[in-house]
């Protein structure tokens, strides 16, 4: 970091900072660096081993360049008749979570929650549920979305979903004949968009990431999940909605 900052010195005609002052200023501003934490993208990581042709490679970054620019046309399209959306799972959370080491051997019960955060308001709904309630399929997903799509104000003409292509959650046809036909009953507009794999980024991951500070041991029910959820973003909390079987 201190030869990337040496170099935009030089370039832009500063003096640099010595080492020991650059760290200094990092340690007084309570700034660290990581390496990126996030997994990278198979792809990118097979092109850089020289796995993968240039032309495989050329055309992964188009379609991440197309999707991401899809993405962000979407975003500005949102107004109070145009609902834009972005959905994803959390990886999936176990109760209890505690510090003690027997509890590694033990059974535990997974929970899975299903994130939908709209872009314009950003409003966050979280349908939580255990597994003995639900599984991880295209039912349970398309249940979620078809329950936020029905419950968005009649005013709405138009729902843009953004998401990732993960077969089972968002890329299916069970998703796509029920999205159809609330889209006939309501009259309404609906678009999915899927960003390439490997590039995914999307503002959902924000409530994952702010969700992770919150749900640290110990953890002993379901029922912790949800209050910590909860009180995850105080001045705009989630709307954490506990389901059960019957919804699906
Ligand atoms: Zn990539």
């Amino acid at each position: 970091m201190n030869a990337v900052f040496k170099e935009w010195c030089t370039e832009k005609g500063y003096r640099a900072a010595s080492r020991k002052t650059f760290s200094k200023v990092l340690k007084e501003e309570n700034i660290g660096i990581h390496h990126p934490r996030k997994d990278q993208c198979d792809t990118c990581c097979s092109y850089k081993t020289g796995n993968i042709s240039q032309e495989e490679y050329d055309r992964h970054i188009a379609k991440k360049e197309e999707a991401r620019q899809a993405k962000q046309n979407a975003i500005a399209s949102a107004n109070e008749k145009t609902v834009v959306i972005t959905v994803d799972v959390q990886s999936v959370l176990l109760a209890p979570k505690l510090f003690a080491s027997t509890l590694y051997y033990k059974l535990k019960l997974q929970c899975h929650n299903f994130t939908v955060y709209e872009v314009l308001s950003k409003n966050v709904t979280i349908y939580f549920w255990h597994e003995a309630d639900g599984n991880v399929t295209a039912n349970e997903f398309t249940s979620c979305l078809i329950d936020y799509c029905q419950n968005l104000p009649t005013t709405i003409e138009r729902i843009i979903i953004i998401s990732d292509g993960c077969g089972h959650q968002n890329r299916n046809r069970i998703l796509t004949s029920a999205l159809s036909d609330l889209a006939q009953r309501r009259q309404l507009n609906i678009e999915q968009l899927y960003l390439e794999k490997g590039h995914t980024m999307m503002e959902v991951d924000s409530v994952h990431s702010t969700m992770e500070q919150y749900i640290k041991p110990p953890i002993y029910a379901l029922s912790d999940y949800l209050t910590r959820i909860r009180q995850a973003r105080p001045h705009k909390p989630y709307d954490v909605k506990s389901i059960h079987y019957d919804f699906f």
